[in-house]
């Protein structure tokens, strides 16, 4: 990759940059967390940011995006970052469930929902994930049944949801015909979270902070027209999810907190940077991390020639997080006491929790060993099953 930009990259950087120092007055307060406790002000300064091109930068035009590439996104990203202000705060949102929408969804669909989304004036939820089945994702066991009126009642639980307790809608996927085997017969719906019968409970995290739910499903009505995608064909529709999700992380990396330069500030007048050892490990991370700024440029890359990223992507994500694990605990260690009420406290409390968000370390390793090594696949004996034959898959058909 040319890590310089090109002469229109560097021009949209200028404008970019300009803008951000004009407009950087409104900006809140970086929150300490990943995500603030109170997101309203974040989403106003994110209305301001798409009023201005700066969110969906990856998005179509004609859904409200920029249009561009990767490359921009990350520029803008980067120079958010540069002049100290938040990003977007609905990275689910924007990331997975807009392009899933623009993607799959009705032309009313889109109408409907992708400009709210955009500008952070209705916040949205990813309701996958239940407390029997995160990474046997399709073993989900929530079932939305069909009304003769073309309705659907739903009721089960998810578990792990981000922003529920602030959602305005949500994106669920739940299981509409328990005879087929399991990968088949699931539908993704879009849910209003106060439609009757939804219950959000907050799960209190080490932090202090609740970044995610408990979400209850009791016999919930959705309109027909709140099917996304195929009935029955749910499973293509959260695959495209996932992958947006990947394509997402990976253009949002410099916006993580945990960059080179970021780790090495806090710590670089502290009297024990004197030690050897410790200079050691600073070294070890420093260079681990810019090595795998560089792997994730050279995937922006590829990405922006029009590949899209294979399941080899997922070893980045374990470095990046085992990286950042490493990182905010080598801080913590130096600056004792005095991390646990800042931004690197939170960190390395909240960082060991991603090692399993949006796909385990050990599925991802298992997914690169199958589909990229070319290793024996690990052996599936419910593939061909229906699911109401399987364990799960009982209380489903009952
Ligand atoms: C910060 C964060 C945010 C999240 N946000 C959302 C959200 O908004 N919406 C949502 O739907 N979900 C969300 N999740 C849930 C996330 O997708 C799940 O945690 C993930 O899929 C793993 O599922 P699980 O937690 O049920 O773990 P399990 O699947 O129960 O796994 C437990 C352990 O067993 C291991 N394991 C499981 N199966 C195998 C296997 N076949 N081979 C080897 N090892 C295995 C796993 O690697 C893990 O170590 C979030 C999670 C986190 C941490």
């Amino acid at each position: 990759m040319d890590l310089k930009d090109t002469p229109d990259q560097a021009a949209y950087r200028q404008r970019v940059r300009a803008w951000i120092e004009e407009h950087r007055h409104e900006a809140p307060e970086l929150s300490s967390g990943l995500h603030a406790a109170d997101p309203t002000a974040f989403r106003t300064w994110q209305g301001t940011l798409a009023d201005a091109g700066l969110v969906g930068i990856t998005w179509p035009k004609e859904f409200g995006g920029a249009g561009l590439g990767p490359i921009e996104q990350v520029i803008v990203s980067t120079e958010l970052r540069r002049a100290g202000c938040p990003g977007i705060v609905d990275h689910i949102a924007v990331g997975n469930i807009g392009p899933t929408i623009f993607t799959y969804g009705s032309s009313a669909q889109q109408e409907r929902y992708l400009g709210p989304l955009l500008h952070g004036d209705e916040g949205w939820c990813q309701l996958f994930s239940e407390p029997a089945a995160g990474s046997d994702l399709a073993g989900i066991t929530t079932r939305a049944v069909a009304q003769d009126d073309g309705t659907w009642r739903v009721t089960g639980q998810k578990v792990w949801t981000t922003m529920a307790q602030f959602a305005d809608y949500g994106m669920l996927l739940a299981r509409t015909d328990p005879d087929v085997p399991k990968h088949r017969g699931l539908t993704m719906f879009l849910i209003d979270m106060r439609a009757a019968g939804v219950t959000v409970r907050p799960l209190r995290q080490i932090s202090g902070a609740a970044h995610f739910n408990e979400v209850f499903l009791d016999d919930v009505e959705l309109p027909a027209d709140a099917v996304l995608g195929p009935v029955d064909g749910g499973w293509g529709v959260a695959m495209t999810t996932l992958m947006f999700e990947r394509l997402a992380l990976l253009a949002a990396f410099e916006e993580l907190g945990w960059s080179a330069e970021d780790f090495v500030e806090p710590v670089a007048d502290l009297p024990a940077m004197g030690d050897a050892h410790v200079r050691q490990r600073i070294a070890e991370l420093t260079t681990e991390l810019l090595s795998l700024r560089y792997s994730a440029y050279r995937t922006l890359t590829a990405l922006s020639r029009g590949d899209v990223p294979g399941p080899e992507a997922g070893l980045g994500k374990i470095a990046i997080i085992n990286a950042g694990v490493q990182a905010s605990e080598l801080i913590v260690d130096l600056l004792g006491p005095a991390a646990i009420d800042g931004r690197w406290g939170d960190l390395a409390m909240e960082m060991p929790g991603l090692r399993s968000g949006g796909g385990t370390e050990e599925i991802l390793r298992t997914t690169v060993g199958d589909r990229v090594l070319g290793l024996p696949p690990e052996p599936r004996v419910d593939k061909d099953v229906p699911f109401s034959e399987l364990t799960t898959g009982k209380a489903v058909a009952a």
